[in-house]
């Protein structure tokens, strides 16, 4: 992993493209991910970003932004007014094209103080997702923050399989993520579980009844079709994702399948899908 640090000059980006519905902002506070060579790093949506990789391995470089809280706290009520001026909350997605708590910010702890600074200047609305389970190192501030903005922590869980022949392992496990929704939502945090893209599931009824019961407060399934930001999944198909998912299950490509899952997470939870869930809006059954 080739690590650098890079100051930056600005951290909250305006929304654009699929995210405009979902915030105002994103926030990375990093660019590339310590996670890109497990699981969740093959079929990345992030890994085709030319703007992001510029040519890199996805998985083997990372820029840490060691000012992003100063330069947070010194943009964060010009960015309000902006979004005020649009007519919006001020909602920010942290974060879209990297992880938060990737094994980079034992380290450098630039998450955390982005957290400290917004305990500071609470933005309207806060959406935290993650694949990682030291999000819980953060617990304590993330509670401050929860009674200060509107506050979700989205969690990915794509698949309830451990292991999924042909692809790598997952940076956390399918019960170690459960376990820290389960704390999150002890700690009156709202957790939302992210099928995110969705993955061939074993039993998909005792995974959202496992869901539920750890208290997940809904689910966003999200296929790559239709997910990935083009609407023809065309990022992942030149991925080797798609063909690994067909191996495995293949009905698990197309959207009928994602429909399918959905219909079951509503026995058990509001769900949303892909974008729409991202926003919050979800289905009852
Ligand atoms: S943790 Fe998120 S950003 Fe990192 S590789 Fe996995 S899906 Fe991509």
């Amino acid at each position: 992993m080739n690590i650098s640090e890079v100051p930056c000059k600005s951290i909250l980006t305006r929304s654009s493209g699929y995210l405009t519905t979902v915030c105002s902002h994103s926030i990375n506070p990093y660019m590339g991910c310590g996670l890109g060579r497990s699981l969740c790093g093959v079929g990345c949506y992030v890994r085709s970003n030319g703007w992001v990789t510029r040519g890199r391995e996805w998985g083997g470089f990372l820029e840490v932004k060691t000012n992003a809280a100063e330069v947070y706290g010194a943009t964060c009520e010009g960015e309000r007014r902006w979004a005020q001026r649009k007519n919006r909350p001020f909602s920010i997605f942290l974060s879209s094209s990297t992880e938060p708590w990737q094994p980079a910010e034992k380290k450098y702890r630039v998450t955390r103080r982005l957290l400290e600074a917004m305990c500071l200047h609470p933005p309207d609305e806060l959406i935290l997702q993650t694949h990682s389970c030291r999000i819980l190192e953060d617990i304590e501030t993330i509670s401050t923050l929860n009674g200060r903005t509107r506050l979700r922590v989205h969690m990915s869980i794509e698949t309830d399989c451990e292991n999924l022949q042909g692809l790598p392992r997952h940076a956390f496990s399918v019960s170690e993520r459960i376990g820290a929704v389960n704390t999150l939502a002890g700690a009156g945090i709202c957790v939302v579980v992210c099928l995110a893209p969705l993955l061939p599931l074993h039993d998909p009824q005792q995974f959202f009844s496992d869901i539920k019961n750890a208290g997940a407060r809904a689910v966003v399934v999200d296929h790559f079709m239709e997910g990935d930001g083009t609407p023809t999944g065309a990022r992942t198909l030149k991925t080797e994702l798609p063909a690994k998912m067909a191996a495995i299950l293949p009905e698990s490509t197309g959207l009928a399948y994602r429909n399918s899952i959905a219909d079951i997470a509503l026995q058990f939870l509001p769900t949303g899908i892909s974008n729409s869930g991202f926003a919050g809006h979800y289905r009852t059954g």
